[in-house]
């Protein structure tokens, strides 16, 4: 069985979390490092930071991964927003360094109207330009996590993706997978046969190797209609049938999973039960 967890909220106190995730039964845990619709946090404490490591212990929780902020877009066009974007997400994964977080899941940005052509360039320079502002050894690699393909989003589709990633090194960038948004953008994934062929597209485009990390999220709307609403598992249009194919499959089946479905409190436990109960039966 692999490894379940959820997205926790961390209400300003990273080590809370933690201790909601180990109630929950998880054995991964994602959660941000800083108010996800803020640019910029006070810096992280000592005592934060020991709290934190404090908490890892206590839990003994497997992994724990960060996700960034949703005002960051490595591809603007805007100078000033790209430049933000960059900076913020440095202080990001300084911010996992601290904290002992190997993962940072970010979403792909926007081109904005400059063409899909041109945001990949600026997304790939963004990166570029991270990289050349960090040791070559970094303990914290980005997760580049697959868009529903709303509005002007990039990374809505694997081929997408792969130009992205294309020429960097796996350990610095690899890929989160959401089931939601794979499904919205056009990716069956309710039969056997669906998931097959899936899986070798993803062999033959960003390659096994790069992905790290599966978001298990159902969608309340429809194959292909590029609308990213999470939904409770085998409440959504993919379905537990979905969830079985998919997480039967050798490949999709060795991932993390973490789930991002609403309303943490009321229902985490019986979404992260329902993804159990597929593993145990497979
Ligand atoms: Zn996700
Ligand atoms: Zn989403």
């Amino acid at each position: 069985m692999p490894l379940l967890g959820a997205h926790m909220p961390t209400k300003g106190e990273p080590a809370s979390a933690l201790d909601a995730a180990y109630h929950l039964g998880c054995e991964v845990v994602q959660i941000f490092v800083k108010p996800p619709i803020q640019w910029t946090a006070a810096p992280i404490t000592d005592a934060a930071i020991m709290a934190f490591s404090n908490a890892r212990q206590r839990t003994n929780l497997k992994m724990v991964i960060a996700h960034a902020g949703y005002l960051v877009n490595l591809a603007s066009a805007r100078p000033d927003v790209l430049l933000q974007s960059r900076k913020a997400i440095l202080d990001e994964m300084h911010r996992c360094h601290l904290l002992g977080i190997p993962y940072l899941v970010m979403h792909t940005g926007a081109h904005l109207g400059i063409g899909e052509k041109r945001g990949i360039q600026r997304l790939r320079e963004s990166l570029h330009w991270l990289f050349d502002r960090l040791p070559l050894i970094h303990p914290v690699s980005l997760l580049l996590e697959n868009t529903a393909g709303q509005g002007t989003c990039l990374g809505y589709t694997l081929g997408q993706l792969a130009e992205i990633v294309e020429g960097l090194p796996n350990d610095r960038v690899g890929i989160c997978l959401d089931t939601c948004h794979l499904f919205v953008a056009g990716y069956e994934l309710r039969t056997n046969e669906s998931v097959n062929e899936l899986a070798k597209l993803i062999e033959n485009t960003i390659s096994w190797d790069r992905v790290k990390l599966l978001h298990a999220n159902d969608s309340l709307h429809p194959l292909g209609s590029r609308i990213d609403r999470h939904w409770h598992i085998g409440e959504g249009h993919i379905g537990l049938e979905g969830f079985r194919c998919l997480l039967s499959h050798p490949k999709f089946s060795q991932l993390p999973v973490v789930i991002e479905t609403p309303e943490p409190e009321l229902h985490h436990s019986e979404n992260l039960q329902r993804l159990r109960t597929l593993f145990e039966t497979n």
